[in-house]
């Protein structure tokens, strides 16, 4: 495209509308292609069966919301870009769509419309690299200042960039091998500028102007790079390789339409994320992972959706507990006492866990079944667990399993799609912070199963010690260690385990209460608990148990006693209210209070 540089497009173009970023004549831009509009157009004018054909299409900046690109054709704008498509590539994930390399040879503009479907044709007229310009060396000479002035500014921006980058000293050359007039296209698609910017020096259709309007550009680039130099000077290697990086990287031009500052900033922030990520004593597996990702983002426009992405799960690495954990503390006698002083009565169950804790304890490592507690609701099966994880001063976190059918929700989904994230394991160990907290998943009876895979299955690698230290959640995408953490499961029957995780779990029945359990525990945990949740003292509130007794068989029918709690509940809260209005006299609760009487 050098000398002698005139160009000669059809007089009918078809339109291709993008959205992602201006094209200017000489330099290249690679665009996704998804709207029905567009894709019509791909396979109708520049493929030919899979292969492609060197078609001349319009480009032209969509201005307008990207939405409206559906329907209706949207107001066009009235100079484009002229194109030969260089690369076609079709893709079907996440959903059909056409990548095209383009490379832009004139501007033109729209005369007439002349179909609107299914893509747009226009009756177009040619406004530069045409014969008659390039022989008009008078044309030069009358721009001879500006564009002089405008060479010096392009050379000595370019001689500010690592000379050493290939693509530098091919720019360089470029300088002085191409005719001026075609630079300030070029130039601008290479430094940094917005789409707005671009969109202006498109509609710069007389050269002159297109001169003017490019040197404050060069000249705002050359100053962000002296102050880029200036403040990373400790570093001259870093300098000199970010400096490179950037110019390198618009040769590919992709567009950006971020402001300086942002990106700077941005690029600050990339640096304390790669010390955090050093610092964090991930695995090594991880780290050369994470460091891979962290050089990728580098050299990422943050305007790409894939920026936002990669930094996510950059900045989850770091926060995962790679090496965090709490130490274990027990002492069966006091894990006793404190099982004893939680809950009342279920002796049985209590005597298997402070056994399980003991075998633990002497052989120091967490092989074995996994508990999991069966019964009915409310008999109290969390708040063992809650207990186990406070005897051994561990964190707790509660899974609820409850209609959970597809395997990601365990295993995460890969980061290859917008909107991915870990599974609950590894969010889990994200909130609690430490790599051997007391996970309890709730109500493992109640598993589904979808055409997404069986969450069974992926939550059986979870619970086995043979392959839970190498647990790979699809999101993570490297190995995690689970063999600290201690699982327990609860369900309400054993009936709808599936087989292959029963298999795998030491059961304990916790049946229901007798009634004179309950009015034990309504008296001895559920009343304290709610008196102070409620902010009232025991001198305002006397419960009989024989009231007790009447809400448990007259206003409850369970096994628990959960709805024996939310009763009581009830009873404070309007206690409470009394209180607060000041005309409380110590009375025995209406049974209005109790809420749905039966
Ligand atoms: P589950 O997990 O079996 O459905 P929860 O652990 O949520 O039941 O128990 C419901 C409430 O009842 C909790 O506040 C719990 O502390 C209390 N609770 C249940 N059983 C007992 C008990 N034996 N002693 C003391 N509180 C109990």
């Amino acid at each position: 495209m050098a000398e002698g540089s005139a160009i000669q497009i059809p007089s009918r173009l078809p339109l291709l509308l993008t959205h992602e970023g201006v094209l200017l004549p000489g330099s290249t831009m690679r665009t996704s292609v998804d709207s029905p509009r567009n894709m019509q157009l791909v396979r109708s004018r520049l493929l030919k069966g899979t292969s492609l054909r060197s078609t001349i299409i319009g480009v032209i900046p969509n201005t307008s919301d990207p939405i409206s690109d559906c329907d209706d054709l949207p107001s066009l704008h009235r100079i484009g870009t002229a194109a030969l498509a260089v690369q076609v590539v079709g893709s079907n994930w996440p959903k059909p769509h056409y990548t095209l390399l383009v490379t832009g040879l004139c501007r033109f503009q729209i005369l007439q419309l002349l179909k609107e479907k299914p893509y747009p044709v226009a009756e177009v007229e040619q406004l530069d690299r045409l014969e008659e310009f390039t022989n008009q060396h008078k044309s030069e000479e009358e721009l001879g200042e500006l564009s002089e002035q405008f060479y010096k500014y392009a050379v000595q921006l370019v001689e500010m960039l690592d000379m050493s980058v290939p693509a530098v000293a091919k720019l360089r050359r470029l300088l002085d091998n191409l005719p001026r007039e075609v630079l300030p296209d070029i130039l601008t698609s290479i430094i940094r500028t917005s789409n707005q910017e671009k969109l202006q020096i498109l509609d710069a259709v007389r050269l002159e102007e297109r001169f003017k309007m490019t040197i404050p550009l060069l000249v705002r680039q050359i100053e962000g790079l002296k102050l880029l130099q200036k403040t990373r000077k400790p570093k001259q290697d870093d300098d000199k390789r970010i400096v490179a990086l950037r110019p390198n990287r618009r040769i590919n031009h992709i567009p950006s339409t971020t402001e300086d500052e942002e990106e700077e900033e941005d690029h600050d922030d990339v640096v304390m994320l790669e010390k955090k990520i050093r610092a964090s004593n991930m695995s090594e597996q991880a780290l050369k992972l994470c460091l891979k990702e962290i050089k990728r983002l580098k050299k990422m426009p943050q305007s790409m959706p894939e920026y936002a992405l990669t930094r996510n799960y950059l900045e989850l690495m770091v926060e995962l507990p790679w090496n965090k954990s709490t130490k274990d503390r027990l002492e069966i006698r006091a894990a006793r006492i404190l099982l004893d002083n939680d809950h009342y009565a279920m002796e049985k169950l209590k005597k298997r866990v402070l056994e399980y804790l003991a075998v633990r304890q002497l052989k120091n490592n967490l092989k074995g079944p996994i508990l999991c507690f069966v019964g009915p609701p409310g008999v109290g099966k969390t708040s063992v667990g809650r207990s186990i994880a406070k005897t051994l001063g561990r964190e707790f976190h509660r899974i609820a399993l409850g209609g959970v059918c597809d395997q990601s929700d365990i295993r995460g989904h890969r980061r290859t799609y917008v909107g991915s994230m870990p599974g609950r394991i590894i969010n889990g160990l994200k909130t609690v912070g430490v790599n051997n907290p007391v996970f309890l998943l709730d109500e493992v009876d109640k598993l589904g199963k979808s055409l997404q895979g069986d969450p069974a299955a992926a939550l059986l690698e979870v619970l086995d010690p043979e392959q839970n230290h190498s647990f790979t959640d699809h999101y993570l995408n490297v190995a995690f260690d689970l063999s600290q953490v201690l699982f327990i499961a609860t369900a309400n029957t054993t009936a709808t385990i599936p087989p292959a995780l029963l298999d795998r779990m030491e059961i304990i029945q916790v049946p229901g209460y007798t009634q004179e359990e309950k009015i034990e525990i309504a008296h001895r945990h559920l009343i304290p608990k709610q008196l102070e949740q409620h902010g009232l003292t025991p001198q305002q509130i006397q419960i009989p148990q024989v009231t007790t007794l009447d809400i448990i068989t007259r206003y409850t029918r369970e096994a628990g006693v959960r709805s024996l709690d939310r009763k009581l509940g009830a009873i404070c809260r309007a206690v409470a209210v009394k209180v607060a209005e000041g005309q409380h006299k110590e009375t025995k609760p209406d049974r209005a209070e109790m809420g749905e009487g039966e």
